[in-house]
């Protein structure tokens, strides 16, 4: 066990900066969505793509013409790497519009996105199921820390609440042996 001051153990957590991630709201997750749409219409533009409603088809059409452009030298490197991003913000909108779609349908908005972003971490995907966990999520950012350091610094895993917005979040403190204390 590590042995430090309790003002070096407080500075070693602070250090880490964790905040909270928010809670799971559904109307997040709409204004999420409105924005992933926008930025593609500002994408699409770009590439002198003509969209106007981006379901289905036009966002399949958009996706080939993003590919396209992401693997022709006719291209700029950043044009290329707007047409990466691009490709992966469609991605994130087809599991954000899979989400949104059963709860529509009537299914339970946490269960739904909790499943989905399960589901990503299966299959390999861990950028897109972060960010789909924050497009499903009400910003809240609130420093957490002083809840962690209210509790023995043990290493033991435990639940906090954030005292701004009641979300639960899950830790493990560091196991630190406070020098004389
Ligand atoms: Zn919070």
């Amino acid at each position: 066990m590590e042995k430090m001051t309790k003002s070096e153990a407080e500075k070693l957590v602070r250090s880490i900066k964790r905040t909270c991630r928010g809670p799971r709201d559904a109307d997040a997750a709409r204004l999420s969505r409105k924005n992933l749409r926008t930025e593609l219409r500002s994408i699409a533009r770009s590439f002198s793509v003509q969209v106007d409603e981006l379901d289905g088809p036009e966002l399949e059409d958009l996706a080939g013409e993003l590919r396209a452009a992401s693997g022709s030298p006719d291209y700029t490197a950043s044009a290329h790497a707007l047409a990466r991003h691009g490709m992966e913000t469609i991605q994130l909108l087809l599991a954000l519009e899979t989400v949104t779609g059963q709860a529509l349908a009537g299914r339970d908005f946490k269960a739904a996105a909790a499943e989905k972003i399960a589901k990503l971490v299966e299959t390999g995907n861990r950028g897109l199921a972060r960010k789909l966990d924050d497009a499903t999520r009400a910003a809240c950012g609130a420093d957490v820390n002083g809840i962690i350091l209210s509790t023995p610094l043990d290493g033991e895993g435990r639940v906090g609440t954030c005292p701004r917005c009641g979300q639960e979040f899950r830790y493990t403190p560091p196991e630190i042996e406070i020098a004389g204390g």
